[in-house]
């Protein structure tokens, strides 16, 4: 027996405004969609259940194509600094967080950004020392390729003045040679090794919080990158098998595995695809280089505000070959963080030589700074450019500083992109940016900051239809579902996000106002707003 969804327009995305009254679905699955009176007549037997969609707008489920589920939960736990604007709001929430924390235990502190403070402070670790004088303490900035540390860590690293820097990272030090406590991306290792593994409650504590959080904000589902962070694979992959699985929190997971973690899966028996449509492993994860704001990210020019250097690369060009080499050996895909331009063109380089397998896609996720050449090699491979339309609204205007204006053309290009005829799709990149889809997709087609005028590259502005399939279609195609999500069609999982607005007939800005109204997953009602629902 099955259920007839109708009641407000539903959007199909089989092709722009294809609209139907309504879907009757069977099993977890999309039976039929259509007009009312058709449906209701060709599966009156079988309709046991009627939902009313209130006036409300369906869409297909939307899916978070990048994002750190464990780490959204995280940072609803922990201290967050996202959005906070000075640097004494930020020492004031050390001093009160470090109060209700027993002495020795470690504080972790998230999100900081000194582009957003108006003196630019990056904390030294002395002035760390005064907040928090008994915790080891370690803040990570926004961007996660860069932390500040106090005495205390730098102690419990073992990191001196002499302690040289790490492949791929930097000791910041000061005039005299000493450490600051300011550790740039692979230094960062350092100290994050002798901070004691989380337990498993916590790893499921925060699955919990952020799956919740993820299905009020619209989403039905995300593809994830945990599994090397929180003591290994087995115990996170084991989160979300009870998270999701057992508790019956549904929500569509796509783990992406860190190219670290992918002996320990495969010693443990599993391979690339395996798991079910809730949890299902993806493809090897493997960081190309680091971000724009701290200026790791790799550039074959110099930084335009900074001449002395072009960015780090995490893995030279060979390294990142026998990385590419060893996923085809597990038959997997890739999946690659690629910032800058020559990190770009590095993992060009190693698809071309070694390729994924017929009908396996390799994504870059971010894809921000790109040149003409690039764009044309890339066209030819079967590759996929995970982008995530909020970072225009964090990172202009800073950015043009750091690239140079009249380098700017190839960069956050993602109308160029799409008209180049790339598949895309549409992440956050959560904690890093808000989870919110309706937030992307408001960025993906103002290139505004929510409340202000400014337009970055108004050329580069997409439809809110290209929007709204970034995180539908061009995440199910991410994945090789295409024909199984991202649209309201026969044979396509009973996914849906409901919102009390009409996407497609409102003003830009009134996305921000957009509430979602119910989520859907699997045929089941994960989430819905029962305040707005009552007024
Ligand atoms: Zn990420």
């Amino acid at each position: 027996m099955g259920s007839l969804w109708t009641g407000g327009r539903i959007y199909t995305m089989e092709h722009e405004k294809d609209v139907v009254e309504a879907v009757f679905v069977e099993g977890g699955m999309i039976v039929a969609a259509g007009s009312k009176i058709d449906l209701e007549k060709r599966y009156k037997e079988r309709i046991s259940k009627l939902i009313d969609l209130k006036g409300h707008t369906m869409f297909p489920g939307f899916v978070d194509s990048h994002m750190h589920l464990v780490g959204h939960g995280e940072k609803l736990m922990k201290l967050d600094f996202s959005e906070m604007t000075s640097s004494q709001e930020i020492s004031t929430s050390i001093q009160e967080y470090v109060k209700d924390i027993p002495k020795g235990e470690w504080i972790i502190g998230e999100g900081w950004n000194e582009n957003q403070l108006p003196d630019r402070k990056i904390f030294h670790r002395i002035e760390l020392d005064e907040l928090s004088p008994h915790n080891p303490l370690m803040l990570k900035r926004i961007c996660r390729h860069a932390v500040v540390v106090n005495t205390k860590a730098l102690e419990l690293a073992g990191i001196t003045d002499n302690t040289p820097n790490p492949e791929g990272g930097i000791i910041v030090r000061d005039a005299n040679g000493h450490a600051t406590g300011y550790l740039l991306d692979q230094a960062q290792e350092l100290v994050k090794t002798v901070i004691p593994k989380v337990t498993e409650d916590y790893i499921q504590n925060a699955l919990r919080l952020s799956i919740g959080d993820c299905l009020s904000k619209g989403l039905v589902g995300g593809h994830t990158e945990d599994l090397n962070y929180y003591g290994g694979f087995e115990r996170t992959y084991r989160g979300f098998q009870k998270v999701i699985k057992k508790d019956g929190i549904k929500f569509r997971t796509n783990l992406l595995v860190h190219h670290e973690a992918v002996d320990d899966m495969h010693r443990l028996g599993y391979s690339f695809g395996d798991g079910d449509n809730l949890v299902e492993l993806g493809a090897m994860k493997i960081f190309a280089d680091g971000s724009l704001g701290g200026r790791t990210a790799l550039l074959s020019q110099p930084y335009n505000d900074s001449p002395d250097t072009s960015g780090v690369a995490i893995h030279t060009v060979n390294e990142l070959k026998m990385l590419v080499k060893k996923a085809r050996n597990y038959k997997m895909p890739i999946a690659v963080h690629a910032i800058g331009d020559l990190a770009f063109e590095y993992v060009l380089d190693a698809i071309e030589e070694y390729p994924p397998l017929p009908k396996q896609r390799d994504r870059i996720i971010h894809a921000q700074i790109l040149r003409k050449e690039l764009v044309d090699r890339a066209k030819q491979l079967p590759i996929i450019l995970d982008i995530q339309p909020r970072f225009v609204v964090s990172d202009f205007p800073w950015v043009i500083e750091r690239i140079g204006e009249s380098n700017m053309e190839y960069c956050y290009a993602w109308k160029t992109l799409l008209q180049e005829g790339f598949h895309c799709a549409g992440g956050s990149d959560a904690p890093i940016e808000p989870v919110e889809p309706l937030l992307g997709i408001h960025a993906a087609v103002t290139r505004k900051k929510p409340g202000e005028e400014d337009i970055y590259m108004p050329e580069q502005r997409i439809s809110v239809y290209e929007a709204v399939q970034l995180y539908t279609t061009g995440s199910a195609y991410t994945i090789g579902k295409e024909d199984c999500m991202g649209k309201i069609a026969p044979g396509y999982k009973a996914d849906f996000t409901v919102l009390n607005q009409d996407l497609f007939h409102i003003d830009d800005d009134e996305i921000l106002s957009t509430n979602v109204m119910m989520t859907v997953v699997d045929d089941t009602i994960m989430y819905s707003n029962q305040k707005e629902d009552q007024t």
